[in-house]
């Protein structure tokens, strides 16, 4: 089983149940509708990497990453939910689930995880080749991470370590080889937690 860093600990998440569409200026860019209740959707353990590997069509989403214990926020970190797009859009059209584009190996890359149980004030960046591509935070989500959890676990159970993602802002784009990312949390404006990668 794949690990993630928590407070300097190894933890394994058994699942990561993502958020689709929670923040509406990413609704917008890809023309997609405002949904009436979250959209959810489920990354395995097999799919989290330490790195970024490059694949046709793979978009960066940056997120916003909470860790849960006791069925509660225990830690914040960030997350990339890494999406085929070409064939999500494919997949979208014929009206079938979306694990090809979202749940395959190397789909979830991380930062490691700090410790944070409350939400207020957090924001994520995604800075691609130095410029920033992506920032927003938990004001601009539709649902919030609390509504959120409870949602999720109510529909699918969590457990201790279990990932939650809870969406992308505006910005998403292609990832290509040799592309720098830093991905950053941020708490009341300072740097809580960032990483940097090279797509290989
Ligand atoms: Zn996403």
């Amino acid at each position: 089983m794949n690990k993630i860093n928590f407070n300097n600990k190894k933890t394994t998440p058994c699942k990561i149940v993502c958020v689709g569409r929670n923040y509406v200026d990413h609704i917008k860019e890809l023309n997609n509708e405002i949904p009436s209740e979250p959209i959810y959707f489920i990354k395995p353990n097999s799919s989290i990497s330490e790195d970024i590997i490059w694949r046709e069509g793979m978009h960066y989403e940056g997120e916003i990453s909470f860790l849960i214990k006791d069925k509660k926020i225990i830690g914040v970190g960030f997350g990339f939910d890494l999406t085929l797009r070409n064939i999500q859009s494919k997949l979208k059209q014929k009206m079938l689930p979306w694990e090809r584009a979202k749940a395959f190996k190397g789909a979830a890359v991380f930062s490691d995880f700090m410790l944070c149980s409350d939400f207020e004030g957090l924001e994520v960046e995604v800075i691609k080749n130095g410029e920033t591509v992506q920032r927003g935070g938990v004001e601009l989500m539709m649902y919030k991470p609390d509504f959120l959890v409870r949602d999720i676990d109510e529909i699918f159970g969590l457990d201790d370590f279990d990932i939650v993602m809870s969406g992308t802002p505006k910005g998403v784009g292609e990832v290509e080889k040799g592309d720098e990312f830093i991905g950053r949390i941020y708490k009341d404006g300072k740097i809580l937690v960032e990483k940097s990668w090279r797509v290989s």
